[in-house]
């Protein structure tokens, strides 16, 4: 038998993978990047075939890997984890560079980054290992931790922390009577649920600048789930 709880004492990072080049290019939010070798330093990225980043990276050769600080904003992960290059232009408003490689390279929370010349294909069915030489590597950040896939699973299904613009103090708002009055309202943008009986916070009394903990989508996104 195979108990999927399994799956998620697997540990992950999470990471920006961007391919193109200036005139056009992608990227997307990965949890799968690992180093292969180290003599040549080598690293490997998985990437869903439907992906929009997918046919950058085949055409061009190359890609780059922006690993996200610990703190990275919900923008940063709505932007480019829950939207599809395909709908929108996701360097738009965002900090991009091209390296030496000329691959674009996403600094939006980024403390480091690795630059890649694609040397290796694989087939797995429905995604494609990417296998990569790493031509250049620039650390931005040495002070900052690398977020976990872990953490961030764990650390965005609450409400804003204290020190936030969104906070909502639980003590001012006034409570529903019964459990009866919870509902549960789901960001059609990445699926998150909106629990009121968790939070006891009323979603109609979340302020109008609320927004998605995980993808950072604004409060109209979100439907009642019946
Ligand atoms: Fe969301």
């Amino acid at each position: 038998m195979i108990n999927f709880e399994a799956f998620f004492k697997l540990s992950y990072g999470l990471y920006v993978v961007a391919a193109g080049d200036k005139s056009s290019g992608n990227a997307y939010i990965a949890n799968t990047a690992f180093q292969v070798t180290a003599e040549p330093p080598q690293i490997a990225i998985c990437c869903n075939k439907d992906n929009y980043t997918s046919g950058f990276i085949q055409k061009s050769k190359q890609f780059s890997i922006s690993i996200l600080e610990e703190n990275a904003s919900s923008d940063t992960i709505g932007k480019f984890g829950f939207k599809s290059g395909k709908d929108t232009n996701k360097f738009e408003g965002s900090n991009v560079i091209y390296g030496e490689t000329g691959c674009p390279i996403v600094l939006d929370d980024s403390i480091a980054y690795l630059e890649c010349e694609l040397v290796s294909t694989h087939d797995v069915g429905t995604h494609t290992i990417f296998i990569g030489k790493i031509k250049n590597a620039e650390l931005l950040n040495a002070d900052k931790e690398p977020i976990t896939y872990a953490n961030y699973r764990r650390i965005r299904k609450g409400l804003a922390p204290k020190n936030a613009p969104t906070y909502v103090d639980k003590s001012k708002i006034t409570q529903p009577s019964t459990k009866t009055d919870f509902a549960k309202y789901k960001c059609n943008v990445c699926g998150y649920v909106y629990d009121e009986s968790e939070s006891g916070v009323k979603f109609g009394d979340l302020p109008a600048d609320w927004h998605c903990p995980v993808c950072g989508a604004d409060k109209e996104e979100f439907s009642l789930v019946q």
